[in-house]
């Protein structure tokens, strides 16, 4: 059993956080102790992310303030671990080559080996209660999985697949984590059975793209039967949240089973990116305009009272001014709920690299400005219908010292969405499920007060 204190710095996305929970679990489990300080490590495991060159430049700022830490005599540090995305963008000898005090570089797909790695580290650590234990039921190998939940454990987010087959023309992500692997829905189902016996009530179901889910392991879509398959579950449980739909991999039966499950929330998060068919086409969407509206409208009658959350791109080489307005039309005639918006950025080893004729960068973020400035009204207008309403919460943040609580209805993902400020809810744990009347409404949170728990008016 080796021991020490460790630290995980968790860059980018939902899925890192994922992967960064099971190395602790694994490290934990292993006698490692985990602090949330770095200067009290003797190792740290850096979780990166490296999809776009901003986030390359946080990233390797981040393992530069731990080799700085290292090569200062007084510090306990002692190893650096480099995992994640960089371990798939740049080689181990060219990280090593410009950080001398990095250790370690392990790809993605060899986590579980990062304790045999260690194996040398000096010392004993204790295993802390939040590990949840798994077998992958049904699998042929049986491999036990650890999961240390460094989130609030009312709300987990669960990966259901890894890598991504779409190969989008200005994305990393197939170059980064790899081809699609799905999991079984058996060792998925095991991994919520046990993060809801650490008290998890929401769900949040995450990967590149999870409407491709089941394409690899059972040769076609199985999103569907993976949700009806986790609704049937006893226990816990309340919300299920579908993340990172692909617009060309909705169908009509996941549709169905969203509008007929109670437990999914009635929500989902698809990024469209475009909706000009020429720009569609130069990114690879496998898309038109035409199906997308054709989809919301659908998604819009197919799943009664549904929020849409989506992302578009603007500054893709080759929009001009009637690109652009097509975008900025579509989304004042096709609205939704929530919806967040970036630049391109050109990436080297990606299709659009050097593609068509750039945008600049002052006339993208001019773009930019314009579709989240309409947005705010778009999102006020959905706001204010809420008005008078009684809705759903869960408390993510307890009222404490005459401060209000924060929620959140089945419409809001934590972390990019908005709330709902709760008045009377003193006393009510996180993760406590209610209901609350909506009160006030600004352009992304709401105010609200606690409601008596009976549904409707
Ligand atoms: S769907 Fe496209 S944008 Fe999303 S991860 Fe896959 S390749 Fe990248």
């Amino acid at each position: 059993m080796q021991s020490g204190q460790f630290c995980v710095i968790s860059l980018g996305c939902a899925k890192n956080r994922v992967d960064s929970e099971e190395i602790i679990g694994s490290l934990v489990k292993n006698g490692y102790s985990l602090t949330a300080e770095l200067n009290e490590a003797d190792l740290v495991i850096i979780n990166t992310c490296a999809f776009i060159r901003e986030a390359r430049k946080e990233t390797i700022a981040a393992i530069k303030r731990a080799a700085r830490l290292k090569k200062s005599s007084s510090a306990r540090l002692d190893k650096i671990v480099v995992v994640g995305c960089l371990a798939g963008y740049y080689r181990e000898s060219v990280i090593k080559k410009a950080i001398p005090q990095v250790d370690h570089v392990v790809p993605i797909d060899n986590y579980s080996s990062i304790p045999v790695i260690l194996k040398n580290a000096p010392g004993q650590g204790r295993a802390r209660s939040g590990v949840t234990k798994l077998s992958r039921a049904g699998s042929s190998s049986s491999k036990s999985i650890d999961r240390f939940l460094t989130g609030p454990p009312h709300s987990v987010y669960i990966k259901i697949a890894e890598g991504c087959n779409n190969r989008c023309s200005y994305c990393l992500i197939p170059s980064l984590r790899g081809r699609l692997r799905s999991r079984s829905i058996d060792e998925i189902a095991a991994e919520v059975r046990a993060v809801q016996r650490l008290g998890a009530r929401e769900i949040i179901l995450v990967a590149q793209d999870t409407t491709a889910y089941g394409l690899d392991y059972y040769g076609r879509f199985m999103l569907p039967e993976l949700l009806q398959r986790l609704c049937a579950l006893n226990g816990e449980i309340a919300w299920i949240r579908l993340m990172y739909a692909h617009p060309s991999h909705v169908t009509d039966t996941l549709l169905q089973v969203m509008a007929t499950e109670s437990k999914i929330c009635k929500y989902i998060d698809i990024p469209i990116q475009h909706v000009s068919d020429s720009i569609l086409e130069l990114m690879g969407r496998k898309t038109t305009g035409k199906d997308i509206a054709a989809l919301y409208h659908k998604m819009r009658t197919i799943v009664e009272g549904i929020t849409l959350r989506t992302t578009v791109m603007v500054g893709y080489p080759g929009e001009g001014e009637r690109e652009f307005e097509e975008l900025l039309h579509f989304l004042e005639q096709h609205p939704f709920e929530r919806l967040g918006a970036f630049i391109f950025s050109p990436e080297r080893g990606t299709a659009a690299f050097g593609q068509g004729k750039p945008v600049s960068a002052e006339e993208a973020s001019r773009r930019l400005h314009l579709v989240m400035s309409r947005q705010k009204e778009i999102s006020r207008r959905f706001n204010k219908d809420l008005l008078g309403e009684k809705v759903a919460v869960i408390i993510d943040v307890p009222a404490r010292k005459g401060k209000a609580a924060h929620a959140r209805m089945p419409s809001q993902a934590p972390e990019v969405d908005g709330r709902v400020i709760l008045s009377g809810a003193s006393g009510m744990e996180q993760g406590t499920l209610s209901m609350a009347r909506i009160t006030a409404a600004g352009a992304y949170d709401l105010m609200g007060e606690m409601a008596d728990n009976e549904p409707g008016q």
